[in-house]
């Protein structure tokens, strides 16, 4: 029997600023869910959030894009948005984009990743969730991981891994993906992935098997203008033919410049944290959390903090050094996005304006 694990994820409003959501609006979301998952065929369900984004991964077998499960978190959404609104909550209700739902929540606002597979008996996979960033956040470690064998041993020895791969790359300005082989495109990969804020990694697979999903959606496009910051989460199956739990985890200690933070304007590096952690109030450092968990029969069994041992403390101070460097830049690009980048175009278009009028 096949399984389906979706995540989705939206953003329904934090306490003060961009930071986290609240207990009240976690418990209404978590308690729709739970009270109708029966009716949708959901398995199991876990929820957590990272920075001001919720989480909802659930495990079912009605296969990808299922109407179903896709309604059950709209409307778990939307009831926690109300709590939100209740509670005037920052940004109350702002990834729900649509009026009404209509057969899945893709294009509706909330991010979704989703693989579907025949479970293997020690099933093991990881939820990637970052806060404060965009898709193309996820570029450069994953090219690292299944790319590059300087970052990934298991490329060369891994039989599996070694026999190649498939990556299909979203344009997010143009909506459409194109799909590429691994290892013979890999320069043609890293071309396209070199720029972040327009090509993103959507999916890997082998042969035979998904390995990845990613969320490639892009709030701003959805809505015509920029309504938030269409933070990425990730699904990927680990060991055995697919990379190694370590290997999969160890590509975000480089702690890389990304583009969000403050005002969804500024480069700053990808720091790893804790599950349930706040957005940092150091300038909104992009933040990345990863939960590993085994499955049985489509049920959690049990999850882990992959970033919460000590040697993880190493790389968040390492990231907070580079952020440092980075604002030591204040205003002056790359510290900030080009003007095409900026959440706040439009501010600076109107400075621009009165600017350039004073040129002779
Ligand atoms: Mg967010």
């Amino acid at each position: 029997m096949k399984i389906t694990i979706s995540a989705i994820k939206a953003d329904i409003g934090s306490i003060g600023g961009h930071t986290r959501p609240s207990d009240e609006v976690l418990e209404a979301v978590e308690k729709f869910v739970r009270k109708g998952m029966k009716a949708a065929g959901i398995i199991d369900l876990y929820i957590a959030y990272t920075g001001d984004d919720i989480h909802l991964l659930m495990s079912h077998k009605n296969g990808l894009e299922n109407s179903k499960v896709h309604k059950l978190a709209w409307d778990a959404f939307k009831a926690g948005a109300d709590v939100a609104k209740s509670q005037s909550l920052y940004g109350a209700g702002q990834d729900l984009l649509k009026d009404s739902f209509s057969g899945n929540v893709k294009g509706m606002g909330p991010g979704v990743a989703e693989l579907e597979f025949e479970e293997r008996p020690n099933e093991a996979f990881v939820l990637f969730t970052m806060d404060k960033t965009e898709p193309g956040a996820f570029n450069y470690p994953f090219y690292r991981l299944f790319c590059e064998p300087s970052a990934n041993t298991g490329l060369i020895v891994n039989p599996k891994l070694a026999s190649g791969m498939k990556l299909t790359v979203m344009d997010v300005m143009e909506g459409k993906t194109a799909e590429f082989s691994i290892p013979q495109d890999n320069f043609l990969i890293a071309a396209l992935l070199m720029y972040p804020g327009r090509y993103v990694i959507d999916s890997v697979r082998n042969e035979t098997e998904p390995i990845l999903s990613a969320t490639t959606d892009k709030l701003h496009n959805i809505a015509g203008t920029y309504v938030g910051k269409d933070d990425p989460a990730a699904l990927m199956r680990l060991q055995k033919d697919f990379p190694a739990t370590e290997e999969a985890c160890s590509v975000f200690k480089v702690a890389h410049y990304v583009a969000g933070d403050t005002r969804g304007s500024h480069h700053m590096p990808l720091m790893p944290v804790r599950i349930k952690a706040a957005a940092s109030s150091n300038y909104c450092m992009p933040i990345v959390s990863a939960v590993l968990f085994s499955m049985h029969e489509g049920r959690f069994t049990a999850h882990h903090d992959a970033f919460d041992t000590p040697d993880w403390d190493y790389f968040r101070t390492k990231a907070v050094k580079k952020a440092e460097y980075m604002r030591e830049q204040g205003f002056v690009h790359p510290a900030t996005l080009v003007p095409d980048e900026l959440e706040y175009s439009k501010g600076y278009k109107a400075m621009m304006d009165s600017a350039r009028k004073k040129f002779k």
